[in-house]
């Protein structure tokens, strides 16, 4: 993410790689982080970058330079994973030099999304200048655990690649992750994914492929669809209209504009605004 940056899907705000370059000198279940999930960014060279909030967050707990100024935050509230989780976000930041900054601020104070907060350092036993990030699911508990390989670790961490996306963030060596992925990215995939069977369905039933009244819903049922949906769909491609998942696809390329307009036009033209809704957080999900 750059500074400043903000995301929300949705309704909910998502998480970004909290930092403008990424550059992985160390991921999961390598060298320091035998056994957990971790990654070390150096970011865009040898000196110091700056880290930026993922979420809105609070500061939670934090630990002494020796132990490498790690500093714990919870998000102010759910937000949106990259794997399409909604839950609470901890996160847990080591290595900065100088974290008097941000314990002058307290746990009362809200970092707002994209709001500067650490750097990258070498505090702890760091060789280099790196920022050491871990992320878990759910609400703070305790600062670590320790595994089978003696390294402490944030309680519950998953892999940073399903938890952040990566808008506006320059990947110059994204390390052994496999699923970094922008926002766009991401709802592009689960969009082309989820309209195509329910399309495909309702072309065939327009085809006659699925008979029709009783025995279409029977057929449909047993295969494992949703009889109303597909019927829904079917209705709208005979009436003309665009189905409710084309216009979702369109309200998240943003094409329908946001909040109350949205609802005006969509109204205007004729769809339930509150349908469309529920089709775009479907395919957000
Ligand atoms: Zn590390």
């Amino acid at each position: 993410m750059k500074k400043g940056q903000k995301l929300t899907i949705g309704g909910v705000q998502a998480l970004l790689f909290p930092m403008a370059v990424m550059n992985i000198t160390q991921g999961n279940n390598e060298g320091t982080h035998l056994g957990t999930n971790a990654l070390d960014n150096a970011g865009k060279d040898t000196g110091i970058d700056p880290v930026f909030a993922p979420c809105d967050m609070r500061l939670v707990a934090w630990d002494s330079y020796a132990a490498g100024n790690a500093v714990f935050f919870v998000s102010t509230q759910k937000v949106r994973f990259r794997d399409g989780t909604i839950d609470y976000a901890v996160i847990m930041i080591i290595h900065d030099n100088y974290i008097g900054d941000i314990l002058a601020l307290g746990k009362n104070y809200v970092f707002k999304q994209g709001e500067e907060f650490g750097d990258e350092g070498t505090a702890g036993r760091a060789s280099g200048n790196h920022v050491h990030i871990e992320i878990a699911k759910g609400t703070y508990t305790h600062m670590y655990d320790k595994n089978a390989y003696g390294v402490y670790h944030l309680p519950r961490n998953i892999s940073a690649d399903l938890a952040f996306f990566t808008d506006g963030t320059t990947i110059k060596n994204k390390g052994g992750f496999k699923n970094w992925a922008t926002s766009a990215a991401v709802s592009q995939s689960q969009a082309t994914q989820t309209k195509k069977t329910n399309e495909v369905i309702a072309a065939e039933v327009i085809a006659g492929k699925w008979g029709s009244g009783s025995d279409r819903k029977s057929k449909l049922t047993k295969a494992g669809y949703d009889y109303n949906a597909i019927q829904k769909l079917v209705n709208e491609k005979l009436s003309g209209k665009k189905t409710i998942s084309q216009i979702a696809s369109e309200v998240i390329a943003g094409k329908w504009g946001n909040g109350s307009n949205r609802t005006a036009r969509l109204k205007k033209a004729g769809y339930d605004p509150a349908a469309v809704q529920k089709e775009v957080n479907r395919i957000l999900g």
